[in-house]
């Protein structure tokens, strides 16, 4: 889509020329502008203000060496990096992802969405993200414990409880978590929130773990109610097996839906009876094994080399949890083909512009994943709450909190999308809504 305004064609021009070889970044920038349109013709004051402008460059990016040794004695080098995007409505925060693919485009497009994501919540949260090109598969605790050692050990110089609060994401579950915290702790001496995602024995809040799965179905669960249906008798297909598939898996299921998909970077299983839940948690939590794996104890399951043949196996509703861009044209004409009726995004931009572009043709009912995941940094911010507090609460207060915001963030983007005159267009509503509060606060705050 070409914008009808000179004004952000032109911006859309210097963030690709200001930002290049990074298409992820470029991709979710134009997004975002493409839904302002109608904003700044109803608000011309932001661009006045140069909101827009802001908005689009992070407040710093920091990038450093890690070097590591690993279990032969040989010295590992990877890249770090923290980009901190926006603190304009509070502190930046935002996961670390550890994976190879991992670069300042990949970090700079996340640390983007984070800041929309955050507003969302309607939680003091800044946006930023954080990562390395570490590839955490196949290493042994030890290795990850330095890494993460040496990882903190300059980052601990650029973060805060108020300051910057990261977290996890790809790669970056509680073992990683575990490791960085205590290497914070000790280089600074002071036990503070600085992380979010911690164990439940030194400052983690219950619910965490599940709470961007469980937070992407209940976000599903009002989108489906406001089309006058539910989960109930559904089949769903979940794409990944880690941390926000598994609890999406778990809580889909819970509300009378049928699972009958999972995946991983090589390959997908699909049982049609529904999968065996407990045993994906054994294998993939636990064992840290491959997906494929699961047929071996599973008979009446299949197991499918590569990624994509996911989308063409008939559901109602799809739920990517894997990663960017893993939902593409043709895919999604698979899905669409199929009869899917709702896809809501669990990963950060799993669906490419021409695959959201085939959903919304074909009127499917569509969260995208700042609104639709929200519900891990959402809870991560409780956590904070509750390490300021020095008080915890139990899993049921947390995970009714996270219920009641992920209810608030999908009728926030649903009222934005029509107050602008894009009724149904979720995609258009959680930009907006997320854009219109940073850009006040920024507005308040002068040029800095
Ligand atoms: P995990 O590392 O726990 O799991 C990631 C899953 O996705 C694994 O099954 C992994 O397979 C698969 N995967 C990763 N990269 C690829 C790829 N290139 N192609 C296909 N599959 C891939 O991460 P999370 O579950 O935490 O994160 C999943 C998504 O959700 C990410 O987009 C993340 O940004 C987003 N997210 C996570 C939040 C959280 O709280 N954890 C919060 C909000 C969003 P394999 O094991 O083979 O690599």
């Amino acid at each position: 889509m070409s914008f009808k305004s000179a004004y952000l064609s032109d911006l859309m021009e210097r963030v690709e020329k200001r930002n290049p070889g990074e298409p992820e970044f470029h991709q979710a920038v134009r997004e975002v502008l493409e839904s302002l349109e109608p904003v700044i013709e109803a608000h011309p004051e932001y661009v006045e203000a140069g909101i827009i402008e802001s908005i689009v460059e992070p407040e710093r990016i920091i990038k450093f060496r890690v070097p590591w040794v690993d279990d032969n004695g040989k010295v590992q080098v990877n890249r770090g990096f923290r980009v901190q995007f926006n603190s304009a409505i509070g502190p930046y925060k935002g996961g670390l992802r550890f994976h190879p693919s991992v670069y300042e485009g990949i970090i700079k497009f996340l640390g983007f969405e984070q800041v929309f994501k955050n507003s969302l919540t309607g939680l003091p949260i800044g946006g930023g993200k954080g990562g390395s090109d570490f590839d955490p598969k196949g290493k042994s605790d030890a290795e990850v414990m330095r890494f993460c050692q040496s990882f903190m050990t300059e980052l601990s110089k650029h973060i805060g409880a108020d300051t910057d609060v990261p977290a996890g994401d790809i790669g970056v579950g509680g073992r990683e978590i575990g490791y960085l915290f205590g290497q914070y702790k000790r280089l600074r001496n002071e036990f503070t929130g600085v992380l979010t995602g911690k164990g439940l024995s030194y400052g983690g809040s219950l619910a965490r773990t599940e709470a961007t799965g469980y937070g992407l179905c209940y976000f599903t669960k009002e989108m489906l109610k406001d089309a006058g249906t539910s989960f109930e008798g559904k089949t769903v297909v979940v794409s990944g097996s880690g941390n926000v598939a598994i609890y999406a898996t778990e809580k889909a299921t819970e509300l009378g839906g049928k699972v009958v998909a999972l995946s991983d970077s090589n390959g997908y299983i699909y049982d049609k009876d529904g999968v065996d839940l407990k045993a994906v948690k054994q294998l993939k939590e636990v064992e840290r094994k491959r997906i494929k794996e699961y047929v071996k104890d599973h008979p009446n399951a299949e197991y499918h080399e590569g990624c994509s043949g996911i989308w063409t196996i008939k559901c109602d509703i799809a739920l990517p949890c894997a990663t960017q861009n893993e939902i593409n044209e043709e895919s999604a004409k698979a899905l669409v083909q199929n009869g899917v009726m709702a896809v809501a995004e669990g990963a950060n931009m799993p669906s490419t512009p021409e695959a959201i572009a085939v959903f919304q043709n074909a009127g499917i009912l569509f969260g995208p994943a700042k609104a639709a995941n929200a519900g891990g940094v959402a809870t991560s911010a409780l956590e904070m709450s509750q390490n300021s507090m020095r008080y915890s609460w139990t899993f049921e207060e947390v995970d009714a909190k996270l219920h009641d915001i992920m209810v608030n963030i999908y009728h926030n983007c649903a009222t934005a999308a029509k107050t602008y005159h894009m009724d149904g267009n979720l995609v258009a509503g959680a930009n907006i809504a997320g854009f219109l509060k940073v850009a006040d606060a920024m507005k308040w705050h002068g040029v800095v």
